[in-house]
């Protein structure tokens, strides 16, 4: 394969992430060895494009996907997939920064994000231990419990299903000794790698062409087609396409107001006792925040520690270091529970200024597309914008693209 390539290149993760990412159920792909021909090419097989390849497919579209990597290999990989509605941008916070009306628009759409892939997962029987959860949003420095209350009055005004429990109530639900949190129903967590391989079989089981390793190296975008060339020389032509590259940004997708970061998790070996309440997703207002979560087999993870580092060297030499505090933290809050670090796995991270992502159409190159999922809940983001981006593809208008827009 020649170095071209129309996305730049990163060591999207290190280290080993607890989903058994090389054994676990691989999905046969065949490369691109002929010119090819589609309705859409989506490029890139993780969880954005995944979605995107089911949800198109599902409304008759053909489709192409193509990835350089094998299929979920990328960030995906590295997910803890705590499937959340709540925004890395408290309410009260994003209302300022664009509006009430936006910001209760955008909240509301990552609720029913959550719901409609717990809908989805059931409708196609897919194997990937999704599990509706509660997730508990701890007070920190990001917003105490005076603002906490406030936060979860705006959410139960908009009709988001979140309350606030003072230190004895969260006592007594977790065990948990801080000031304040607010508890939310709608949650879920899932094995994002295993999600990702359901929904491409699915894809793939409706007539779609799944190409792994094929790099896509050129795009000419016209007003009737789009034209492209993989690394290897091989033509591709469709009406329209998708990037869905994660952190590896495509030439020609605006990068405004997206930084990418690093962060770090560990998970434990499965754990004998009692995790805490009934296992909800924990995270913190503050800033980084840690983040929790259990999974099928009992083992706890435990993420955070982020850090505005795009060294992938120096991130993957500071995984000893930052386990040791995440450790640190967790035994913290969790005296009881087995820290002991079974699998630790370091990763690229995407944020944006107001916490949402960017989807939708280019502004600049006809009949392309994009998903920039970038916040802490990424797998949110990316079940919007398939949703969004099929709903156009299929010349249809999604009443929120607006919000999530590419502008130019
Ligand atoms: C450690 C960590 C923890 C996280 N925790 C959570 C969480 O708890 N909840 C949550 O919702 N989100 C979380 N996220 C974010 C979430 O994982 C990401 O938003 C999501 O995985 C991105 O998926 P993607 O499909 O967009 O990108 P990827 O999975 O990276 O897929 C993009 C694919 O595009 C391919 N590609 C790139 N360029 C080309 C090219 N030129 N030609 C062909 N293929 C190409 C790549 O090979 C890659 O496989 C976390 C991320 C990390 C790193």
């Amino acid at each position: 394969m020649s170095t071209s390539s129309i996305t730049e290149r990163r060591d999207l993760r290190t280290g080993t992430p607890v989903w058994n990412v090389e054994t676990s159920g691989e999905i046969s792909v065949e490369p691109l060895i002929a010119p090819s021909k589609a309705d859409v090419v989506v490029v890139g097989a993780g969880i954005s494009g995944a979605l995107v390849a089911e949800a198109a497919t599902a409304r008759g579209l053909s489709v192409i996907v193509l990835d350089r990597r094998q299929p979920g290999h990328g960030s995906t990989a590295a997910s803890t997939a705590l499937l959340q509605f709540e925004i890395d941008t408290p309410l009260i916070e994003l209302a300022d920064m664009i509006g009430h009306a936006q910001a209760s628009r955008a909240w509301m759409r990552s609720f029913r994000a959550v719901q409609d892939l717990a809908i989805l997962v059931r409708r196609l029987n897919l194997h990937c231990d999704f599990r509706p959860r509660r997730a508990l949003y701890l007070s920190g420095n990001r917003l105490g419990p005076t603002e906490l209350a406030k936060e979860g009055r705006l959410r139960r005004a908009i009709g988001l299903p979140s309350s606030f429990l003072n230190s004895s109530d969260l006592r007594n639900i977790a065990g948990l000794i801080r000031p304040a949190a607010l508890l939310s129903e709608g949650a879920a967590d899932v094995n994002p790698v295993a999600l990702t391989r359901g929904l491409l079989l699915r894809a793939l089981n409706r007539g779609s062409r799944l190409y792994s390793p094929a790099q896509l190296a050129e795009v000419v975008a016209r007003s009737d087609k789009v034209e492209m060339v993989t690394s290897a020389g091989f033509e591709l032509e469709a009406k329209a396409v998708v990037f869905a590259t994660g952190y590896e940004l495509a030439a020609g997708v605006p990068a405004k107001g997206h930084r990418r970061s690093s962060t770090w998790a560990f998970s434990t070996r499965p754990q004998r006792q009692t995790t805490w309440g009934e296992g909800q997703l924990i995270w913190e207002a503050a800033d980084p925040y840690l983040y929790i979560r259990t999974t099928a087999d009992r083992r706890i993870i435990v993420g955070g520690e982020d850090e505005a580092l795009n060294d992938e060297t120096a991130r993957h030499a500071l995984l000893p270091a930052k386990v040791h505090a995440l450790q640190g933290k967790i035994r913290h809050l969790l005296p009881w529970i087995d820290a002991t670090a079974d699998f630790a796995w370091a990763g690229t991270f995407g944020e944006s200024e107001d916490g949402l992502p960017s989807i939708g159409r280019l502004p600049d190159l006809p009949n392309c597309y994009a998903v920039l999922g970038y916040g802490g809940n990424g797998i949110t983001f990316s079940v919007i914008a398939a949703q969004i981006l099929v709903e156009a593809l299929c010349d249809g208008n999604d009443p929120d693209a607006e919000i999530f827009a590419f502008r130019a």
